[in-house]
């Protein structure tokens, strides 16, 4: 297959010139409608690698027409049959891993082994929706003699999908596969900042047989998310970004009575107590706050360390040194981004803090205009400071001191997310005693990013996450589907009860 998304340009033809990006309607790359387009920049370079158009109402409509209008047949089409898209979509995945993860590195900057992990999460959600039979099918029973109670699931309709910069490929993978295998179609509208590995996306999906129109791609920014929440023939939305954008985008699907799930920010807690495996919690500590470059919603990033923990403080800082910009750690996203992140280091430090690792003013050798933060640790950061409980999302850990877990639990039960926390401790009964009481929906033990691996499902508390259930996993199905309950009787012999 040939679309246009071919010509993306790589770095060594970056003084060709650059072509605008399209939408992708009813199969096909189309033009947007859009009278404006935004350079998206290699972060690790800071050049422009395509533009990409900020689509509107018009762009959206056209999508819904398209995914509509598959609906009809799609939604017909018995699972058994839908699923075999994704058995060849998986392998699609597998074989072009290698490029999906480059294309991941050029557009978002992580390193290339993290691009390639976002890969293999794709494949692994992939292969979750491929057991969408087995665990979807209905469920029947004789509620009285003769009397049958039956309970299908229907797919909702035309669904989208918003995702934000952090995971080109893996988040939108999040809910295609299963939402498509559900009968639903689909429209996707990525990250601006990130457009490439969606239309990589919807040619794979047509190489594994996709119907066209039943996934759609519109690019853009506000005016498209805006248009996706008011339109009426668009049923359920999720949405993953940040918190600010989740409650506009919960509050305005919803004032529209859609179905919607927006997962958002985060501020994940680690509490790390003595008597914690000094190697284990440095080196995971230090992973988890620095793993693409700390663009992660479940990266570390407040330490709560309980009594006397100075030994694996120090050693984090060593872990955390070895980790190089340029060499095992990535650019942050944009110069803003990179701004913002400095910006929360340096009023910590007026405020008080001490920096133990200073990342600021970052450069690589060669790639000079990229946007450059190095790991950075922050010690005796006091709860009221900015950096203890804004999300700062880069390579930047909080360290502040308590005498207690509970008063750990206490620092971490204050902030408004609820997305992960990890506990670090040896005792199977301290840790419980964490577990208990964190008020997040994801916890490690001992672990420095929890994320649920299939089929457990993704989702966090508390600000970190509006409306019912999680994104992945069996609560997907919840979401992407809704119930009929059919009661039927056949047989004239049957005795009228008191139901019928
Ligand atoms: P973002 O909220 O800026 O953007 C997310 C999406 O919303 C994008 O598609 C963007 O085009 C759109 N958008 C931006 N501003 C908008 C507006 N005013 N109105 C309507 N739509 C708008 O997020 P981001 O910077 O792309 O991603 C980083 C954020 O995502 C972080 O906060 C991170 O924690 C969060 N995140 C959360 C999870 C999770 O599972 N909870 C996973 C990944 C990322």
């Amino acid at each position: 297959m040939h679309t246009e998304t071919a010509h993306v340009p790589r770095k060594e033809s970056l003084k060709a010139s650059i072509p605008l990006l399209k939408n992708y309607i009813g199969g096909k790359c189309v033009e947007s409608h859009a009278e404006e387009h935004l350079s998206v920049t290699d972060p690790s370079i800071g050049q422009e690698i395509t533009r990409v158009p900020l689509s509107g109402v018009r762009d959206v409509d056209d999508a819904v027409r398209s995914a509509r209008a598959a609906f009809a047949s799609w939604s017909t089409t018995p699972m058994k049959e839908r699923v075999q898209v994704f058995f060849r979509y998986k392998m699609l995945l597998e074989k072009n891993a290698s490029a999906l993860g480059a294309l991941v590195h050029e557009e978002n900057g992580k390193i290339i082994t993290e691009a390639m992990a976002e890969i293999e999460k794709a494949i692994e959600v992939t292969e979750f929706a491929c057991s969408m039979p087995q665990l979807s099918a209905g469920e029947i029973l004789e509620v009285s003699r003769g009397v049958e109670c039956r309970l299908d699931r229907y797919p909702v309709g035309v669904v989208a999908s918003i995702t934000p910069f952090n995971f080109p490929n893996m988040v939108p993978n999040w809910t295609i596969p299963n939402a498509l295998v559900l009968g639903n179609t689909i429209i996707l509208k990525p990250s601006e900042q990130v457009p490439l590995s969606s239309m990589r996306i919807a040619e794979l999906l047509k190489e594994a047989g996709l119907p066209d129109g039943v996934f759609n791609v519109v690019h853009g920014g506000q005016a498209a998310v805006e248009a996706i929440c008011d339109h009426p023939d668009i049923q359920a939305i999720t949405f993953v970004g940040s918190t600010k954008v989740a409650k506009l985008v919960y509050a305005r699907a919803t004032s529209h009575f859609k179905r919607a799930l927006c997962l958002g920010g985060a501020k994940n807690h680690l509490i790390v107590l003595p008597d914690a495996n000094e190697e284990m919690a440095a080196s995971n500590i230090a992973a988890s706050m620095c793993g693409c470059a700390g663009q992660r919603c479940m990266a570390a990033s407040a330490m709560v360390a309980v009594g006397s923990v100075d030994h694996i403080i120090k050693r984090l800082c060593e872990e955390a040194r070895k980790i190089i910009p340029g060499k095992n750690l990535g650019p942050v996203i944009s110069k803003q981004a990179k701004e913002r992140i400095e910006r929360y280091i340096t009023e910590a430090e007026r405020d008080g803090a001490k920096i133990l690792v200073d990342g600021r003013g970052a450069t690589v050798h060669g790639n000079e205009g990229g946007y450059w933060v190095g790991p950075t640790v922050v010690d005796y950061v006091r709860p009221e400071m900015k950096i203890a409980h804004e999300e700062v999302f880069g390579p930047v850990l909080s360290i502040m001191r308590t005498k207690t877990v509970d008063e750990a639990i206490k620092i971490e039960n204050a902030n408004i997310y609820g997305n992960a926390a990890s506990v670090f401790t040896q005792s199977g009964g301290a840790a419980r005693y964490v577990i208990e009481r964190a008020s997040a929906g994801m916890i490690g033990v001992n672990i420095g990013v929890p994320v649920p691996r299939e089929p457990f499902s993704f989702g966090g508390w508390n600000e970190s996450k509006f409306g019912a259930g999680d994104i992945t996993g069996k609560s997907s199905i919840e979401f992407f589907t809704k119930l009929k309950k059919t009661t039927t009787k056949w047989n004239p012999e049957s005795k009228v009860n008191w139901m019928s």
